[in-house]
């Protein structure tokens, strides 16, 4: 748009000379064809005039006292808007010099005198009908580039005949185009082109070129800055009269900001804004996936549902900020708790993440995947207690916090993610009503587990130093002649209110709790105490077997603490025996390997329990030093009826005879059993047929005997 302030429909001149019958006559000749006139006798009232007036034509004489005609020229040229009006410079005849000054100082034109009138007035015209026309175009092309920089829009252009290339200023700068170091080149245009999509950004534009086709392109490009961009760049082929490709054209666009918005909208719609954790939308998502891997592996997994007590009232009383900063707190306090357990982090370090989710206000919610028991997601929930601290101080302010949580068990309370979910919340609000900052179950019954899981846990750790477990012993024979050779040292727990408790109910709670490392101790250094003693007391010397627990076998300093048994009751270690299950041989690392090379060092024998159940293969029976195999009780069990059963332990029995073991039958129970395993060339046998395992007492009195 051209602005201006002379208001009156014809094109304004302006007239500079200090000559006043010049400027007349001048003035005359252009109102003749149609200019309104205005005048000024030297150069700054011209400019005056021009800064106030704006006129489309000046007529600029030469020489004049204090600015001449060249000095008032440069001056306008230089004003806002001073590039628009055609200037026409009033030299003297023949005036070579003036002529060329003219055009350095960014006139027009010139003429000279004597002026011919009736000239002056039709060039006057001409020259302003063309400068229109420039300044129109002028002000169209300046009108393009501002909008294509406003639109992050360039284009760009091949000359396909002479691979002349070229482009915009603003196309330039989204392509990171270095313009002013080197000329420009079609090779170029790709070096910003990161390396994975230049291939593809190649064939395009070739093929686009063979099949005369249009363009439609997106990639990413690093600018002259070294920022990834993405660029969008789209064009077309055209073509010469005979059909052949002539130039190729193309406009780009950044759209670097657009995706990161949809970047932010995908966030948006998945996650939580405040807290960065999955919204209710993907964890509902998370939540149905889980329940169809859960179902297809025959699994359990837990939902905790935490809900922070009285948000309300710290909203209330401390602002909204505060309240924000808050629920970040606990967004990372969550997600540290949760990092630390085995088992939504083990799998998949990557998306434990999204396991938490805010389901909006101050409601979060877990997912715990593969939970052995119910009882381990109270653990969870016991453990992000602990690490809420009761006062937070969150910007200077003290705040009290207490949450509490409901738990619902897949598949037991619910199979579909919106019962799940409706269970845990249900079990929230009653973990509320009992008095807040505490977990409830779904169920009553689960809440009892938990509880005693707990209450058993605490007894446990009291269990050593009260002296309560004690070893029973079970009998172990030779088949030939039902001779005792052995005893398996089995521990029982004389609870003082529940009576004695099998080691099935508390061992596995004692791996887990890590009591199992002196629980391990205590049976090392009881078993050879008693059968110290019994050597000492002239009984036949048997060989004393001891379940060793392999749970993390390697962190213990197992070969200390049998050293230490052996020597307080300086006992022969031929006499004893480590019975380990076969998973503990899975774990093949080279520190359990060494600690069962050093147990062999120290003569003490190594028995497979439980073997036939795990995976073990001939290798590892092969490469480990192991002296004796046990055939797993549910083998013989089955032996009688069922026909599989025989031959696994007519394979196991000839198998480790071949490889120089001594084979035990575990459980044998009845008659049929034993003279089954006797015929089979089985060593030895232990089980309720013969006894079970009985205290101290009952078993000197069998040695006494020496066989059953
Ligand atoms: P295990 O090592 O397989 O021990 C044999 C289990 O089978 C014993 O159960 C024993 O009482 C039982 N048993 C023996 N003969 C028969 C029979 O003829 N029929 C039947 N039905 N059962 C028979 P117990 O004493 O309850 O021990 C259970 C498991 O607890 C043991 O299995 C062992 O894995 C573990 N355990 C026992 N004592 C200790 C210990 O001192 N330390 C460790 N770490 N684990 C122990
Ligand atoms: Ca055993
Ligand atoms: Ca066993």
């Amino acid at each position: 748009m051209i602005c201006n302030s002379h208001t009156s429909k014809n094109p304004l001149a302006l007239v500079v000379d200090d000559d006043f019958s010049l400027r007349l006559t001048m003035g005359a000749a252009l109102a003749k064809v149609n200019f309104d006139v205005i005048e000024a006798e030297n150069g700054c009232i011209a400019l005056s005039l021009f800064k106030s007036k704006k006129p489309d034509l000046i007529l600029l004489d030469v020489v004049m006292p204090e600015m001449d005609g060249f000095e008032v020229c440069t001056a306008i040229r230089e004003l806002p808007g001073g590039k628009y009006p055609q200037i026409l410079i009033v030299t003297g005849m023949d005036d070579i010099e003036s002529t060329v000054r003219a055009f350095e100082v960014g006139a027009n034109d010139f003429i000279t005198k004597p002026i011919n009138w009736i000239m002056l007035g039709y060039r006057a015209k001409y020259m302003l009908r063309a400068g229109q026309a420039f300044r129109e175009l002028y002000l169209s092309e300046n009108r393009l580039l501002k909008t294509q920089k406003l639109a992050k829009l360039g284009n760009w252009q091949i000359d396909l005949v002479n691979n002349a290339f070229c482009c915009s200023p603003e196309a330039c700068s989204l392509l990171g185009l270095n313009a002013m170091d080197k000329p420009l080149t079609f090779d170029g245009f790709f070096e910003s082109i990161i390396a994975s999509d230049q291939g593809m950004v190649k064939e395009t534009l070739s093929n686009a070129v063979k099949d005369k086709e249009d363009f439609s392109l997106n990639y990413q490009i690093i600018d002259l800055n070294g920022t990834q961009k993405y660029i969008l760049n789209q064009g077309e082929v055209f073509v010469d009269e005979n059909g052949v490709p002539e130039i190729m054209l193309g406009v780009v666009q950044d759209l670097s900001q657009l995706k990161q918005a949809e970047e932010r909208i995908r966030f948006l719609a998945f996650y939580d804004g405040l807290t960065g954790l999955a919204n209710r939308m993907l964890f509902m998502n998370r939540l149905d996936m889980q329940i169809e891997n859960a179902t297809r592996n025959d699994q359990k997994f837990a939902l905790l549902f935490l809900d922070i007590d009285q948000f309300k009232r710290i909203n209330d009383n401390f602002g909204h900020h505060i309240g924000d900063l808050l629920l970040k707190a606990v967004a990372e306090t969550l997600k540290s708790c949760i990092r630390k357990t085995d088992t939504a982090a083990r799998h998949d370090k990557d998306e434990s993440g999204l396991m938490i989710a805010r389901l909006g206000g101050d409601e979060f919610t877990i997912l715990l995947s593969d939970i052995k028991n119910p009882e381990h997601s109270a653990i969870i929930a016991q453990r992000i207690f602990n690490a809420i601290p009761a006062t937070w101080s969150i910007e200077e302010k003290d705040v009290s916090v207490t949450a509490s949580i409901g738990i619902s068990v897949f598949p037991d309370d619910g199979s579909t993610s919106e019962t799940l979910l409706k269970n845990a919340n249900s079990a929230m609000y009653y973990a509320k009503d009992r008095g807040k900052n505490t977990y409830q179950f779904y169920m009553e019954s689960l809440n009892r587990a938990a509880v005693e899981r707990f209450s058993m846990e605490r007894d446990l750790k009291k269990a050593l130093v009260r002296d309560e477990f004690v070893l029973y012993y079970q009998p172990q024979i030779t088949f030939a002649d039902r001779k005792i050779v052995g005893a398996e040292a089995l521990i029982r727990w004389m609870h003082p209110d529940k009576g004695m408790i099998p080691p099935d109910k508390f061992i596995p709670l004692a791996e887990e709790t890590g009591l199992i490392i002196d629980i391990n101790k205590w049976v090392l250094k009881e078993a050879s105490r008693q059968n110290d003693k019994w050597t000492k007391a002239g009984l036949n010397s048997i060989r004393v077997a001891m379940n060793l627990s392999g749970y993390k076998l390697a962190t213990q300093d197992i070969i200390q603490d049998i050293k230490k048994a052996l020597e307080t009751v300086k006992f022969d270690s031929k006499k004893l025996e480590l019975e380990i299950t076969e998973n503990v041989l899975m774990q093949d690392d080279d520190e359990t390997m060494q600690i069962f090379q050093q147990i062999r060092d120290m003569n003490i024998s190594i028995a497979l329990d439980d073997f036939g159940t795990g995976f073990s293969s001939l290798s590892y029976l092969t490469s480990f030093p192991v002296n004796t195999l046990k055939i797993d009780r549910s083998f013989i069990m089955g032996s009688i009826v069922q026909r599989d059963n025989r031959i696994i332990i007519k394979a196991i029995i000839a198998l480790g005879h071949s490889l120089g073991k001594t084979i035990i039958a575990e459980g044998i129970e009845t008659k049929e059993q034993f003279d089954l395993l006797k015929r089979y060339g089985c060593d030895q046998a232990q089980g309720y047929y013969f006894s079970p395992p009985v205290p101290v007492k009952d078993f000197t009195n069998f040695l006494a005997r020496g066989f059953l």
